[in-house]
């Protein structure tokens, strides 16, 4: 469905990124992966998609921080794949802290890689997709941009501006053919997750199962891990013919937890 298409999908040598970037690849997308991965790693991933998927894989380490690393890796996905057709807004980090005491640099890094980075990939793809008529933004945002959690000041500014800006993106691509949503997880199961799953289990002496339900997914109604298959699945959707009406939705997908 996707053959003909690159997807340029930042944040995927690990976790969401790259499920999503495995279920385009799978749907017949051309693939630029991007993160911070050694060479033997970024080497290894690239050949991986490549085999099991027979679509063109690149890759970008730039880091997303920095405007003009980013510029670079722009200038790459136009020089090599002819500029991305679909574009995955996904890199991000986090961290908690009482905003009394979160360190200046961290809320710095937090509102650069989650938030500004994805103001310089689209600044710097949309103008190609326009020009052939056809392009889609997915921002990975999260259930915290929609609502908040205490101690997580940087990450639910930066993801509410995240969803701000796909608004603002979605009115300006539209009559050009290019589309952007924000889709919004809860917790999703990554391998990070599940050792937090036994380190928590372990600590508190209670089950797996308990940490969980009751610690883990406390605020998640279903009591189940989103997992990355179904937002690649998802974000497959957005690309297809049937997601062509979705423009500026900020699409919860989090078991029920912003319903509350
Ligand atoms: P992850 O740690 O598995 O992946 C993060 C990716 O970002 C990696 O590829 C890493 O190399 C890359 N990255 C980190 N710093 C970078 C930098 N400075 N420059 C370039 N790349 C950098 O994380 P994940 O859980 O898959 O999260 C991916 C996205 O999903 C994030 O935006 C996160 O906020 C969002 N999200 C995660 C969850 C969850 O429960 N895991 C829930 C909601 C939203």
């Amino acid at each position: 469905m996707l053959k003909g298409k690159t997807a340029l999908v930042t944040g995927s040598t690990s976790g969401i990124g790259l499920g999503i970037a495995r279920a385009l690849a799978d749907a017949g997308a051309d693939i630029v992966l991007s993160g911070l991965a050694s060479d033997e790693e970024a080497k290894a991933l690239k050949q991986g998609l490549a085999d099991e998927f027979g679509v063109r894989v690149g890759f970008s380490g730039a880091n997303l921080t920095d405007p003009d690393a980013i510029e670079g890796m722009m200038g790459y996905v136009a020089r090599d794949f002819g500029g991305a057709d679909i574009l995955i807004n996904n890199a991000g980090v986090q961290h908690v802290s009482p905003i009394e005491n979160f360190p200046v640099a961290r809320w710095d890094l937090i509102i650069a890689l989650n938030l500004s980075a994805a103001f310089h990939t689209t600044r710097l793809a949309i103008t190609g997709m326009k020009e052939k008529g056809w392009g889609r933004i997915i921002n990975t945002a999260s259930a915290h941009a929609l609502v908040a959690s205490p101690y997580k000041s940087a990450y639910v500014a930066a993801k509410h501006g995240i969803a701000g800006l796909t608004k603002t993106v979605a009115l300006e691509g539209a009559e050009h053919g290019v589309l952007c949503n924000a889709i919004c997880p809860g917790y999703v199961y990554t391998p990070l997750v599940e050792g937090q799953v036994a380190d928590t289990a372990k600590a508190r002496g209670i089950s797996e199962e308990e940490v969980k339900r009751d610690v883990l997914l406390a605020a998640q109604p279903t009591k189940d891990f989103v997992t990355v298959e179904q937002i690649g699945d998802f974000a497959v959707f957005l690309c297809s013919p049937a997601g062509a009406s979705m423009n500026g939705a900020i699409l919860a997908m989090d078991g029920g937890w912003t319903s509350q």
